[in-house]
């Protein structure tokens, strides 16, 4: 068996164009504009190229889009200031902050701090507790996941129930609403971990296999179901050869193996990467359309 590669570029552009279409539709009978503000501390370079690609898509959505660029020594003070203004602003319907902060600021302090109304990124205690008791639709979901059920219900359409969905990762960003969301979709859901005992054999048992994990090609072919869908939601940049210092993107999943034994897989890059920006926008236009009383 070959896999069918799972296109998460063609399907987050074609969400884009259809977000873009609503939010002009959005101006025209409301006048609201969707505002999306992206925060970043300091200089980090990945974090700096995540940014400045959310900002770029939000300006294609045809969003107000603001950066603000704090220096690395900025104080939890300062940066929870500026949250309090975005959150009095009216015209910022979704603030994001990108992690990670410096060692001096709080994460879980910022993320307390962004009014769960306008917390896109879904992070907010509110946002996670709401997932977590089956209101996802009241809530904002992480982007990651959200963009991960998507490409899912692509291949398996409402053929979710009872297939047993293993998410290995139990991170608050990625792994622990990616359980909630599937769990909602009626999946019998096994969370593994760094502690799991024999996670070849439980990822052996996975209908949809879920690899958020961050240690590259972790997930070997052999690991994989005949026939799963399997969902690689790594990111690790490793020497693109033995010695190049030249680097390439690699998945949590050994994609080449995998694609011998499942029926549909994501690759790295190109798979659910390009969903999380396009959720982003989603969540920041569904916030918009909350603030201006009309359903999405
Ligand atoms: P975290 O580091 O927060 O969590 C990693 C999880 O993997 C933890 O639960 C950890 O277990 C588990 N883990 C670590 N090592 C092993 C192991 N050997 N066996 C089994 N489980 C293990 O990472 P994130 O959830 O933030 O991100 C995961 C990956 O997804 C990263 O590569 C990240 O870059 C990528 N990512 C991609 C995004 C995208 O848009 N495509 C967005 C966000 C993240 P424990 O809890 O026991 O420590």
């Amino acid at each position: 068996m070959t896999a069918t590669l799972i296109n998460g570029k063609t399907s987050a552009a074609a969400l884009i164009e259809r977000i873009a279409a609503d939010t002009a539709l959005l101006r025209q009978k409301t006048g609201v504009q969707p505002g999306l503000a992206v925060v970043i501390v300091g200089d980090d370079p990945a974090s700096q190229v995540y940014v400045s690609n959310k900002s770029r898509t939000a300006e294609r959505c045809g969003f107000h889009s603001v950066q603000h660029t704090l220096a690395a020594e900025t104080t939890e003070e300062q940066l929870l200031l500026l949250v309090a203004q975005l959150n009095a602003d009216p015209k910022v319907h979704g603030i994001l902050v990108q992690l990670p902060l410096p060692t001096q600021i709080a994460a879980a302090a910022v993320i307390r701090a962004i009014d769960p109304a306008k917390d896109v990124d879904g992070f907010h205690d509110i946002n996670a507790g709401r997932i977590a008791s089956g209101a996802a639709h009241e809530a904002f979901v992480p982007c990651t996941p959200a963009g991960a059920m998507i490409l899912i219900r692509e291949v398996l359409g409402d053929g979710l129930a009872g297939k047993h969905a293993v998410v290995v990762g139990r991170s608050n960003i990625v792994g622990k609403p990616m359980a909630s969301l599937l769990l909602a979709a009626d999946c019998t859901v096994t969370i593994a971990h760094s502690r799991t005992v024999d996670l070849p054999a439980v990822c052996r048992m996975a209908d949809i296999l879920v690899a958020a994990v961050g240690r590259p090609e972790l997930i070997r072919g052999d690991w994989i179901k005949p026939g799963a869908v399997v969902i690689d939601v790594g990111i690790n940049r490793v020497p693109a050869g033995p010695g190049d210092p030249k680097t390439r993107l690699v998945g949590d999943v050994a994609t080449a193996e995998a694609m011998e034994r499942a029926a549909a897989i994501t690759p790295v890059p190109g798979g659910v990467g390009p969903m999380t920006i396009a959720l982003l926008m989603l969540n920041t236009l569904t916030s918009a359309c909350r603030h201006a009383g009309v359903s999405v």
